[in-house]
């Protein structure tokens, strides 16, 4: 007996029928009461119902067969009938003299809340990994959302900016977008390259307008600009500059090579008829080889309208290039 007191452990120990033959002080402790009090008893007494039954269905069956059990998971009563979790070991072995069973027992209570600690921090992490999923999903949908936005911004701005750019009337380029080509050009020449700008004015234009209708007039400009296009090379750029005002930016050509543009306009400006009557154009020619001067567009400008004038004044329906 005093050996089974020296054991760190609740020890029990019974004969073949679960009869209780001793009890170390540890079980006591948790159990109540005395070695005497106990002794002859059945060891069912210790157990509450649920871990009674294992005892009889698995752990008597098991001991039978194989002598010793491991590690079972159980419950014992204590002295003031609360259940205590055990892990319990069971190996036969001789007591004064007879085959009888030792049962030692570890509490297991702080395992029991180790336990429970780990399960509340699995709910916790599984909590977390739904909630994660959950912005996860609602982040890929505004993300969705941004670049759909983002592609109907980038959309319409390159609407705004075609239609900024763009005559509405006949639909070709305006003024904005002759700017833009020339600064273009301008970025990537080296000095000293030729450029041409052809200003187009209609002639009497406005006797169309008074004769014929506003309507009218509208429809002759916009076949004078298909005229126009048809006229240029496709490294030009026609624009509509004003009311019955086109410009035409040759970059790269010279005096004769735009004097040649200017002549395919006049040609083609004849298609364009009122009334049986074809149309005439005076153009205003101005050719620059200062590529890289920052005062380009406008010089051009100024003398192709200077030009214009003259061709106005010296009859209409011709081309003058500025000296
Ligand atoms: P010129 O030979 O000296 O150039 O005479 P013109 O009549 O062509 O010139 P003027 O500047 O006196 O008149 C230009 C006319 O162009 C007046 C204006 O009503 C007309 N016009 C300007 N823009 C438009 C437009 O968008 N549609 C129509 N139908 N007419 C326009
Ligand atoms: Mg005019
Ligand atoms: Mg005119």
């Amino acid at each position: 007996m005093d050996q089974l007191n020296q054991l760190p452990c609740p020890v029990l120990v019974t004969d073949r029928m679960g009869k209780i033959l001793a009890a170390n002080i540890d079980l006591l402790a948790i159990v109540g009461g005395s070695a005497e009090q106990w002794q002859q008893k059945s060891m069912d007494k210790l157990f509450p119902l649920a871990s009674r039954i294992f005892l009889q269905t698995h752990v008597w069956p098991m001991l039978l067969r194989q002598e010793s059990v491991r590690e079972l998971y159980l419950h014992l009563n204590d002295s003031n009938n609360q259940r205590i979790p055990m892990m319990m070991n069971c190996q036969m072995g001789q007591f004064e003299g007879a085959d009888s069973y030792y049962w030692v027992f570890f509490v297991a209570l702080q395992r029991s809340l180790f336990e429970a600690e780990l399960l509340q921090a699995r709910g916790d992490a599984q909590r977390m990994a739904a909630s994660l999923a959950q912005s996860h999903k609602e982040l890929k949908e505004l993300h969705s959302q941004l670049s759909q936005r983002t592609h109907m911004v980038e959309t319409a701005n390159i609407e705004l900016t075609e239609l900024s750019q763009t005559d509405p009337l006949t639909g070709m380029a305006n003024r904005r977008a002759l700017a833009i080509a020339i600064t273009h050009w301008q970025s990537q020449v080296t000095d000293g390259a030729h450029a041409s700008l052809l200003l187009v004015d209609v002639d009497h234009f406005k006797a169309v307008n008074d004769q014929y209708g506003h309507d009218e007039g509208d429809c002759v400009l916009t076949a004078l600009a298909r005229q126009l296009q048809a006229s240029m090379r496709v490294s030009d750029l026609a624009v509509r500059y004003g009311g019955e005002e086109f410009a035409l930016w040759l970059p790269f050509a010279d005096h004769t090579g735009a004097e040649c543009t200017a002549q395919r306009v006049h040609d083609h400006v004849r298609e364009v008829k009122v009334a049986g009557n074809s149309i005439t154009v005076s153009i205003g020619v101005a050719t620059s080889s200062d590529a890289r001067s920052p005062e380009l567009l406008q010089q051009l400008i100024k003398h192709s309208d200077e030009a214009v004038y003259q061709a106005k004044a010296s009859g209409r329906n011709r081309t003058v290039h500025f000296e």
